[in-house]
């Protein structure tokens, strides 16, 4: 199963808070990121992540293409929703994408959490 871990730069303490306290579910995982999320997050725990390019160089698109093609199970993209963002096109395609293809999708800590909580105690479900 793969999961992509994607964070906007107000949020890239929360992902890396939410990356260490569930490394553990983690870590038995595919794990694919956007490039400074996937850094950032390997510098702070022992995971092994694929980093895709930078969000605003491509790397929404390579996720979205990963989507597009039945590739990701699972995206955790916490937003920064009071930003403009210079790739707000790529953010949005990535997020449509996940409803195209029925894919769970966290823009938030909370249901990121409620996400996590489930592969941990084995009570998530794949359509
Ligand atoms: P980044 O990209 O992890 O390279 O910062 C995230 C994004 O802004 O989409």
């Amino acid at each position: 199963m793969k999961i992509a871990l994607i964070a906007h730069d107000k949020k890239k303490n929360e992902i890396t808070e939410l990356a260490i306290k569930y490394q553990d579910v983690l870590k038995n995982y595919e794990l694919y990121a956007t490039g400074t999320t996937g850094t950032l997050i390997m510098g702070e725990t022992g995971l092994k992540i694929k980093r895709m390019k930078s969000g605003p160089l491509g790397g929404d698109q390579q996720i979205g293409a990963m989507l597009a093609d039945g590739e990701m199970d699972l995206v955790i993209f916490l937003r920064d929703p009071l930003t403009a963002q210079p790739h707000e096109p790529d953010v949005s395609a990535l997020l449509r994408l996940c409803d195209v293809q029925q894919i769970p999708l966290a823009t938030n800590m909370s249901s990121a959490i409620v996400m996590l909580e489930a592969l941990k105690d084995g009570t998530f479900i794949k359509l």
